[in-house]
């Protein structure tokens, strides 16, 4: 019963977006409305459970904790009405009708960066208690607050631009809401309808449902089943239900620890990896428990946050019931649980890279950007992160990977170091200098091709014992090959070499034969030894400071080749040429390594020489 005369209120203007995205239905399974509204209630009820524990006066304090649904076919209705921590007025403004929650924030987020493209995973997301207005052509909130001091209120909206606040008298704690369906949506007035809607979820609510007056479900806590009595199904279902989800798992770790904590842990890797298609940064999303009461849906330091991309339940005993969220950061308990768990999943991962390869590497194809992130930052788990990791090689086929176990496996007796080289792809990686010294030597080469890699590897450092190094670095030492035939020798060697360094004077800092070059004439490495020529390259891509200072590099050539013969031949009888020959060594070099920021002089050059032929 009304007390007041309603107050009209406009959306935000995100919440209006939002609104039009969602009554111009992207949704095909509009039933997850169902889903969300119960999500609600739940998280309501918990909201409740905890309060209870601190607050003594609670408004209508004899209610049960439980969600009651109910359909009316005549009135083509459906309700969903929870006892849980209900809403004031101005929480009805704030969480009704601004954008402060994270789901909806996150969707719309989303949308302006172009996820129209990918509908399918916008449901992701959930949108939460507006997809109420998928369904419904008017939407009704009755609630009243936990707080006995606040009025009851019932909430009005059809879903276009505004909605009206009335207060109201007689409301039970908690909220109801009243759905009063679309034509073409009359179906989930149905009660068999709505029962096997919630049959489905409804399992893994811990509070009880009821349907028309019917209990719908057993309170059960999947993840504290034996694993072998669970049916994939119900993994499924759990996972979807649990992550708001609408893929399948991709893996599954579903244990039980005694020591030195007490833990039952269902977790899950979805399908895909929203933060790589550019979709905004995970949070956390594995919920914690204590008895299969919530204690956290979204804990911070429950993992660490590398694995922000896992899903599901991590139940411990040993939590104390009233543990509260705020100072669950403090708690050594969940330092140790982080431990436990976060150890028991790379354990995992592990048994899934060795046991079942092909479904890893689909795993690391999607996911191993979090695993690189971990190597390079948590220091607590690089070394079983490191095994993890992939890459092509020189030896491996194009597609394929290897472990830096099995590159260490592979090492000869003289090989000290594990070398990689950065470039975009595989085939330019082969058509660089780089390379072809490490290939004589039958020195096998990591191929990384994600500008993260390099920040990676100089933060692994090492692996085995064996330093990684940059194989484009300049402090890289290689065996002596025996000599082929018709190298200069070691007095025109240094002839040139002198020359070389005079006729190219300040462009180079140093300039030397080379024992890593087979069959090109010369390689260019940056003599500043903090940054590689790919390094270089990434600098000059985000606009870092240090990416325009004058550019000295080392100038290796190879005394075997053609080029640097000629050239020794002719550059006492052709001065002029040869200087050309010489600038025009350098510019290949740098274009070889990424380093020749202006072409205009090398054209120049070029045309010139032509004109000599
Ligand atoms: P989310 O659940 O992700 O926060 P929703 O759109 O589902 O987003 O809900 C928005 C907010 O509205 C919730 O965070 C909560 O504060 C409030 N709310 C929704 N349903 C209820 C309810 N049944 N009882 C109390 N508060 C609710
Ligand atoms: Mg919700």
């Amino acid at each position: 019963m009304s007390t007041s005369t309603p107050q009209k209120f406009e959306f935000q203007a995100e919440i209006k977006q939002l609104l039009d995205i969602v009554i111009h239905s992207l949704y095909t399974e509009k039933e997850i409305f169902v889903r969300e509204l119960i999500s609600n209630a739940s998280d309501a009820l918990e909201k409740l459970r905890h309060l209870q524990l601190t607050e003594k006066e609670i408004f209508d304090d004899k209610l049960d904790l439980e969600i009651n649904v109910t359909t009316d076919d005549k009135a083509k209705t459906i309700t969903i009405q929870d006892f849980g921590i209900g809403m004031t007025q101005a929480e009805l403004v704030e969480n009704l009708g601004t954008i402060a929650h994270s789901g909806s924030k996150a969707f719309l987020k989303a949308l302006g960066e172009g996820a129209q493209k990918n509908a399918s995973l916008i449901g992701q997301f959930g949108v939460g208690f507006y997809s109420a207005f998928m369904v419904g052509k008017r939407v009704k909130v009755y609630t009243h607050s936990w707080r006995a001091s606040e009025p009851g209120h019932v909430w009005t909206s059809d879903g276009s631009g505004s909605y009206e606040i009335e207060e109201s008298e007689g409301e039970r704690r908690g909220a109801k809401v009243v759905i009063e369906l679309k034509d073409e949506c009359s179906e989930f007035a149905q009660d068999w309808k709505i029962k096997e809607i919630l049959e489905r979820y409804s399992a893994f609510v811990s509070f009880p449902i009821n349907l028309n007056g019917k209990r719908v479900n057993t309170v059960q806590a999947l993840w504290l089943r034996n694993k072998n009595e669970v049916k994939e199904e119900e993994y499924t279902a759990f996972y979807k239900f649990q992550a708001h989800a609408f893929d399948e798992p991709r893996l599954r770790l579903h244990f039980t620890a005694d020591a030195p904590l007490a833990i039952n842990a269902l977790l899950f890797v979805p399908k895909e990896n929203t933060e790589k298609l550019g979709f905004s940064r995970l949070e956390p999303a594995v919920a914690l428990y204590c008895r299969k009461v919530q204690i956290d849906a979204k804990p911070k330091n429950l993992l660490p946050e590398w694995l922000r991309f896992l899903k599901g339940v991590v139940d411990s005993e040993d939590l104390p019931l009233n543990i509260s969220r705020e100072t669950m950061q403090d708690k050594a308990l969940v330092e140790k649980l982080n431990k436990v768990i976060s150890k028991r999943f790379l354990k995992f991962l592990g048994e899934e890279a060795k046991n079942r390869p092909d479904g890893y590497a689909e795993f690391y194809a999607e996911f191993g950007h979090f695993l690189k992130e971990g190597a390079a930052l948590d220091f607590a788990h690089k070394d079983q992160l490191v095994k993890l990791l992939r890459f092509e090689s020189s030896l491996t086929e194009k597609g394929k990977t290897t472990s830096l176990t099995e590159y260490v496996s592979r090492m000869g007796a003289d090989q000290k170091e594990i070398y990689y080289l950065m470039g975009p792809n595989r085939a330019s990686i082969e058509a660089g200098p780089y390379l072809e010294g490490f290939k004589a030597r039958n020195l096998e080469v990591l191929f990384c091709y994600e500008p993260v890699d390099e920040y990676v590897m100089n933060n692994v450092r090492e692996f085995d014992g064996k330093k990684i190094t940059a194989a484009d670095h300049a402090d890289v030492k290689l065996s002596d090959l025996p000599k082929p035939e018709g190298a200069l020798n070691s007095d025109d060697t240094k002839k040139i070499t002198e020359w070389l360094k005079q006729t190219l004077g300040e462009r180079v800092a140093e300039v030397k034969a080379s024992d890593r070059l087979v069959d090109s004439p010369v390689l260019a490495l940056n003599a500043d030894k903090m940054t590689s020529p790919h390094m270089r390259r990434l600098m000059k891509a985000m606009n870092r400071e240090g990416a325009d200072a004058p550019l000295r590099v080392n100038l290796e050539f190879n005394p075997r080749h053609a080029v640097i013969k000629r050239l020794f031949e002719t550059h006492t009888a052709q001065p002029e040429k040869a200087k050309l020959v010489a600038e025009q060594l350098l510019d290949n070099a740098l274009i070889s390594a990424g380093l020749l920021d202006d072409t205009t002089a090398m054209v120049a050059r070029l045309n010139k020489l032509l004109e000599s032929v």
